[in-house]
């Protein structure tokens, strides 16, 4: 049930692939670094990803290199990072086999909205999962960011929502308090580590007085927190 949309981000510079893990992982998807192209291509090669998100100006192999590379092998959806003002030429880059591009800077929002376009388009077997989220008894509609319990709907605040979509989407995985207020709440959030337990009682009190018995939202002592199905 678990979805586990993998992406490789090739990227040279490391405050941007702290950024792009950063919002990705927000997003629930997991991901895969390389600074350089030779490294791209090597854990392209062992590991299977859902996407990639690809800088044009790389070291040593540039990106619509390692673009044309990755599609010789595979047939993996591709989204090339441009600079601004680097030239673009669509039709060579589209032969080169990318399926997208995005020219920095470019807002967090605007990457996953094309990520999600890109994945509807080549895969929407994983983004309908990321979509809905069902499981016995509780089912996740992202879209609407609606939650029903046993068919009703149960009201919650956005960080509560965004806290149980984050960790039903990773079902089964444990975070600690502070990876949660790291990824949910994000970086400039300077909170206390008690707001994740404060949110994780009101979800757990909402979805009981909904008449949802089943304990999803698990701690893991001395560690965290995880979503489970019995
Ligand atoms: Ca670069």
């Amino acid at each position: 049930m678990a979805t586990c949309t993998k992406i490789l981000v090739v990227e040279d510079e490391q405050r941007m692939r702290d950024l792009l893990r950063l919002y990705l992982e927000r997003e629930g998807y997991q991901v895969v670094e390389a600074a350089d192209g030779r490294t791209a291509l090597d854990k392209f090669a062992q590991e299977e990803f859902t996407l990639v998100l690809l800088d044009v100006m790389l070291p040593e192999i540039d990106g619509w290199t390692v673009c044309q590379r990755m599609r010789q092998k595979r047939d993996v959806p591709i989204i090339m990072l441009t600079a601004r003002g680097e030239e673009i030429d669509r039709v060579t880059g589209f032969e080169l086999g990318a399926d997208d591009y995005v020219v920095k800077p470019f807002s967090p929002r605007e990457l996953v909205m094309r990520i999600k376009a890109l994945l509807r388009r080549v895969c929407p077997e994983v983004a309908e999962k990321e979509e809905r989220l069902e499981f016995p008894g509780l089912c996740i509609d992202h879209p609407a960011r609606r939650v029903e319990a046993n068919g009703t709907e149960v009201a919650l605040t956005p960080k509560e929502y965004d806290l149980l979509y984050f960790l039903a989407l990773q079902e089964g995985r444990v975070f600690t308090r502070e990876q949660l207020l790291e990824r949910v709440w994000g970086y400039d959030f300077y909170g206390d580590l008690r707001t994740v337990d404060t949110h994780i009682k009101n979800l757990r009190e909402k979805l009981k007085k909904a008449g949802q018995g089943a304990q999803y939202l698990v701690t893991v002592w001395g560690v965290g927190y995880k979503f489970e199905v019995k």
